[in-house]
């Protein structure tokens, strides 16, 4: 690694080398970064992006990790986990409220503690585990509702470190897709995101948002996943279509289709992306050949084999 680039990244905070990323993603998978830097501010974001724009450094940006299976391989160049945690809000505006969050604030904790304050809208996020900036790239959502339901627009970061502030319809959000999974925004990156949320009643607030927890409790399952392995087909929920192929609680290495979840694999411990490949890819081939359904990826794949 360029050892200029590695003292201009040493100036803004600590470089972990060869860094194992499975250390770093709800799924526990994952072989090492090259090199790990966790910004924690908008300002050290943006000066290690430039770092390495400079030195010619590819970037992965890491969110919470919740969505992604990083692969046996590792990521090559620099894993920028985003921990920028600057929330300002909720201000009035309009006929409501809006909050400014940081890309790297989580998406469950912003949304139960707003809920908890008395600020409605938004509760249907209180069990989404990644950053808000994660869930601008996939328009995260539940219970019917996603992000788009929220959002007043995002600034983003272009590979030139330019800032650009973008409304809702111009990143063409969709079931868990965006301008950012399409590839029309290569190489930017998420900085702030700005929601719209109501007044509402404290203490109904919070009996829905326990209300939505219970459901979560009931329906997913412990241990460490990353979520929806697949896209929910317009056909047949994805869970279905698993399990209707034989599928649940089957296991490669040490990677399970969880018997609660078929659409949620588990990492039983010590897990390798390539198990957890080998099962996707089984699964993929016999909904296929049964149902004529091709199933896509909701978790991002990052890394080398
Ligand atoms: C138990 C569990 C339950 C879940 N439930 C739901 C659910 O109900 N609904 C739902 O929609 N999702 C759900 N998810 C998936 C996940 O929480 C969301 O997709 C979340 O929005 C991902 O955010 P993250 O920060 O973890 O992204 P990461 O996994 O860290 O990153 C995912 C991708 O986004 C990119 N990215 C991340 N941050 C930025 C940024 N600031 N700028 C540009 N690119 C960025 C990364 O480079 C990567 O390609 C669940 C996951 C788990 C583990």
């Amino acid at each position: 690694m360029n050892e200029a680039f590695l003292d201009e990244l040493r100036a803004l905070g600590p470089a972990l080398l060869d860094e194992p990323l499975h250390r770093h993603n709800t799924f526990g998978i994952g072989g090492p970064a090259d090199v790990y830097f966790a910004a924690h501010s908008e300002e050290q974001l943006r000066a290690a992006l430039r770092a390495a724009h400079q030195h010619d450094v590819p970037v992965f940006i890491l969110g919470a990790g919740s969505n992604v299976l990083i692969l046996d391989g590792g990521i090559r160049g620099l894993v920028i986990e985003n921990a920028t945690e600057q929330v300002e809000g909720p201000t009035p505006n309009g006929a409501g409220f809006r909050v400014r969050a940081a890309s790297g604030v989580s998406f469950a904790a912003l949304a139960r503690r707003l809920s908890f304050a008395g600020y409605g809208g938004i509760e249907w996020a209180c069990g989404i585990p990644g950053t808000l900036g994660g869930a601008a790239v996939y328009n995260a959502g539940a219970y019917g509702k996603s992000l788009l339901d929220n959002l007043k627009g995002i600034r983003v970061v272009d590979p030139q470190n330019g800032i650009l502030e973008l409304r809702p319809e111009e990143l063409t959000l969709d079931y868990r897709n965006s301008a950012f999974t399409r590839g029309a925004l290569k190489g930017h990156v998420v900085l702030s995101v700005d929601l719209s949320l109501q007044k509402g009643d404290p203490d109904e607030l919070r009996a829905h948002v326990r209300e939505l927890d219970a459901r979560r409790l009931a329906a997913q399952p412990r241990g460490r996943n990353a979520g929806s392995m697949f896209k929910n087909p317009a056909e047949h929920p994805a869970w279905w279509l698993v399990d209707q192929v034989g599928l649940r609680g089957h296991r490669i290495g040490n990677t399970e289709i969880s018997q609660q979840h078929t659409n949620f694999f588990l990492n039983l411990g010590g897990a390798k992306a390539v198990d957890a490949l080998a099962l996707m890819e089984l699964a993929r081939s016999r909904v296929r050949e049964r149902f004529g359904i091709e199933l896509a990826n909701e978790v991002a794949m990052a890394g080398e084999p």
